[in-house]
């Protein structure tokens, strides 16, 4: 059975390079009715928080990744990697390393003052010397010195390193805990991992990680890293770039489908589909369509996606996701029938949910149009038509068509065009020049508070 895992280490927000491992993993597992583990390498005790642990779930619940094991902590598992230390040191495979930081610190410079590249020396290997006395050792392991550690990458292809090339890497640092090498491979193992799917700046780890399985003498799993995400610039993906947290995205309202479609698209393809379900990436998804060379992270394109899954998502939906934006510019919440029209009249013209919001504030509040727009509409001409519409429709019964009925009729009657009323109407109204068809508008918005604004800003005109 197909089990595969993503196994972020808990220092900082899950970006979008992490989700995209994790959603590459995740729709790899489900593609062959396999399963799916979250692990957390938390080892590096300096930089492991648990708010970044929880910013990870929060993410990867948030995209709908769901797993089937775990979360497992590597920082529970730590007799285990002692323990199969110990095995590996009593079969001869690896060994106790007493030098100091200084002493490596001094062989490291004298070999980059020789020009060769920096290097443990094996100085403890075969060594026969008394230990020092109050140095807890690290263990390190027997790196092989002849052959090659060779495997065939699902996505690069064939990969082969001379082990002469690889120092004796440490297993177990002096305070017991494992390094990232010697973790993720008895984690593999004993999750019972098939296929690692990692980014590609680890592939200089697969051939020690393969050194150390095949010295525990066990099945080695296949390995497919998948090219970095590089910004626009061609400079690997970094914050240097903007928004790179998942969940920056959803705060400003993105929705998941939009970044799931995106990160799918981001170094994977089918044919020429750009717009698909998480399902269909389920049924599409195989490692072999995945690029060879680095993806660039587009910002413009997640944003058009974003607008494509706003357009088609359900009202309800949408109403939900709009609240608490709402509520955040302490807006008064409409009825929820109200609400639902709002969100259908404005979700086609906005990229994020939070535009959604911020389109939508003229249905909660005046706005004071921008100078520009007051000075091209607010007319001497067009104020007595104006005035002659306000006492029309303080007559009517407020409803989106007779309130059309209404301004057609005052056009007519002047002989002006729609838009000569529709606009200053609008901006009158709204601050605005862009919203959708106004009667919609003004219906929604109700008769007392649109009059009130109406007359509040015909007292403005020139006369
Ligand atoms: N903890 C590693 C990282 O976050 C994961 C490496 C792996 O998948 O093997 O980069």
């Amino acid at each position: 059975m197909v089990k595969t895992r993503f196994a972020p280490s808990p220092t900082g927000y899950l970006h979008i390079g992490g989700a995209r491992t994790a959603l590459f993993s995740w729709a790899f597992a489900r593609k062959h009715g396999g399963k799916f583990v979250l692990r957390i390498e938390d080892t590096d005790l300096e930089r492991s928080t648990q708010q970044s642990v929880q910013a990870i779930l929060d993410g990867m619940a948030w995209l709908g990744l769901d797993y089937d094991e775990g979360p497992y902590y590597q920082m529970q598992r730590l007799s285990r990697y002692q323990e199969v230390a110990e095995r590996l040191l009593s079969q001869g495979l690896a060994y106790r390393c007493y030098a100091s930081k200084e002493e490596l610190d001094t062989l490291r410079e004298q070999q980059r003052l020789a020009g060769l590249k920096p290097r443990y020396d094996g100085r403890w290997r075969d060594s026969r010397q008394t230990p020092p006395a109050g140095v807890t050792p690290v263990v390190r392991f027997k790196t092989p010195r002849e052959g090659y550690a060779v495997f065939d990458d699902l996505v690069k292809g064939k990969i082969s390193v001379a082990n002469h090339e690889l120092d004796d890497l440490v297993l177990l640092r002096s305070d017991g805990t494992p390094t990232y090498n010697f973790g993720v491979v008895l984690d593999d193992l004993d999750m019972g991992i098939t296929h690692v799917i990692r980014g590609d700046d680890h592939v200089n780890n697969t051939p020690r990680q393969i050194n150390i399985l095949k010295a525990l003498g066990v099945t080695i799993p296949q390995y497919a890293h998948v090219p970095m995400i590089l910004g626009a610039d061609g400079e690997r993906l970094s914050k240097r770039h903007g928004a790179v947290s998942v969940m920056h995205y959803r705060d400003q309202g993105y929705l998941p489908e939009a970044l799931i479609n995106y990160l799918a698209r981001l170094g994977w393809s089918h044919g020429d589909e750009e717009i698909f379900s998480q399902e269909q990436l389920v049924e599409w998804f195989d490692l072999a369509a995945i690029n060879r060379s680095p993806a660039k992270f587009n910002p413009e394109k997640l944003t058009w996606l974003n607008q494509h899954y706003l357009k088609v998502a359900n009202d309800i939906q949408l109403a939900e996701l709009v609240t608490p934006f709402l509520l955040e510019r302490k807006y008064s919440l409409p009825g929820e029938e109200n609400l639902l029209r709002i969100v259908n009249l404005l979700k086609e013209r906005v990229n994020t949910v939070e535009e959604l919001a911020d389109a939508s504030a003229y249905f909660f509040q005046a706005i004071e149009a921008p100078e520009a727009l007051r000075t091209q509409y607010f007319t001497a001409e067009i104020r007595p038509v104006l005035a002659y519409l306000i006492d029309r429709l303080a007559q009517i019964e407020w409803k989106r068509q007779t309130i059309h009925q209404e301004i057609k009729q005052t056009v007519s009657f002047h002989k002006l065009k729609f838009p000569n009323l529709a606009m200053p109407l609008r901006v009158m109204v709204t601050g605005a020049a862009h919203t959708p068809a106004i009667d919609a508008v003004l219906e929604l918005i109700g008769k007392e508070e649109t009059l009130r604004r109406l007359r509040d800003q015909l007292n403005t005109f020139p006369q």
